[in-house]
């Protein structure tokens, strides 16, 4: 389990560690060029950036700035037009089965109740009944979802939905978790709740976590580093540690200096066109 509790440190512009086979996701010098007959749109460039086991990276930048793009490229769903990725020692070259991925929406299956989706990802793995099922329970009890297991996704909240979307990616334990703006659907309480209960989740699990949002205080409250990227043709402008302290609280990370050094640096970086987060 890394070390969560490091000293904070000031804000400064921390340059990517070189590749090493430690790490739990690596991006060298990838670029995603789309063709298509009409046009040719450059989604990615220069990107380098080696995220450590157990680390909690948030991704800021404009819209279209290749943010899922990342992502994608990241689960294997997408390959780099040039450069390398690799999830641990592995290079990725087709889908990966050892990654969680939450989307903004749910996706919940409206016919089955919430324990019955959550046990979708064993079926599809065939992890073992048992195992699943007690995997399963800790999570829900870890969510707040006890009591609603037996409950079909309309008579769920958004941010319930939401949860259950979270432990049906961390049910088979991923080493890697991706977010794709995973809490922009919902209102800001519900949201708050969302970040203090994935935070504890991440320290629980020791799980390494990519976070797409759009939310500058998201990104700094919940993230160890924020990489903040550039307009398209998107490249990584800079990457901010945040150097909190690993536990958040909403009562108190708000008003530490960390927290406001980082989010208003982010805020100029981003210029005023995301400066009403
Ligand atoms: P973001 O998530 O940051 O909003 P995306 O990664 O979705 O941005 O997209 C980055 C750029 O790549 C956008 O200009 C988008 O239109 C383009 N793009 C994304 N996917 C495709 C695709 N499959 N085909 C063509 N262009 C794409
Ligand atoms: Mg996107």
């Amino acid at each position: 389990m890394p070390n969560r509790n490091a000293t904070p440190s000031a804000v400064t512009e921390a340059p990517s560690p070189s590749a090493t086979a430690a790490a739990a996701v690596s991006l060298t010098d990838v670029a995603v060029r789309f063709r298509s007959r009409k046009r040719d749109v450059t989604a990615l460039s220069e990107v380098a950036l080696d995220v450590r086991p157990g680390e909690f990276v948030a991704i800021v930048g404009p819209s279209g700035c290749g943010k899922s793009t990342l992502l994608k490229l990241v689960a294997g769903l997408l390959r780099a037009s040039s450069g390398e990725v690799r999830l641990g020692a592995e290079r990725v070259e087709g889908p990966r089965h050892d990654i969680g991925y939450v989307f903004q929406r749910a996706a919940l299956l409206e016919w089955r109740s919430a324990l019955r989706n959550i046990l979708l990802q064993a079926e599809i793995r065939r992890m073992p009944a048992a195992q699943a099922r007690g995997r399963a329970d800790e999570l829900i009890r870890m969510t707040g979802l006890t009591g609603f297991e037996d409950a079909y996704p309309h008579e769920l909240s958004g941010g319930m939905q939401q949860r259950v979307a979270l432990c049906r990616a961390l049910l088979h334990e991923p080493p890697v978790l991706l977010m794709d703006e995973p809490f922009g659907a919902l209102d800001a309480l519900t949201r708050e709740r969302m970040n203090t209960e994935l935070n504890r989740i991440w320290r629980d699990t020791g799980t390494t976590v990519l976070l797409v949002t759009h939310s500058i205080s998201e990104a700094v409250y919940l993230a160890d580093r924020v990489v903040v990227m550039s307009p398209r043709p998107g490249t990584i402008q800079e990457i901010i540690e945040v150097g909190l302290p690993a536990e958040r609280d909403y009562g108190r990370t708000l008003g530490r200096p960390e927290f406001r050094e980082a989010a208003g640096h982010i805020r100029d970086l981003l210029g005023a066109v995301q400066a009403h987060d």
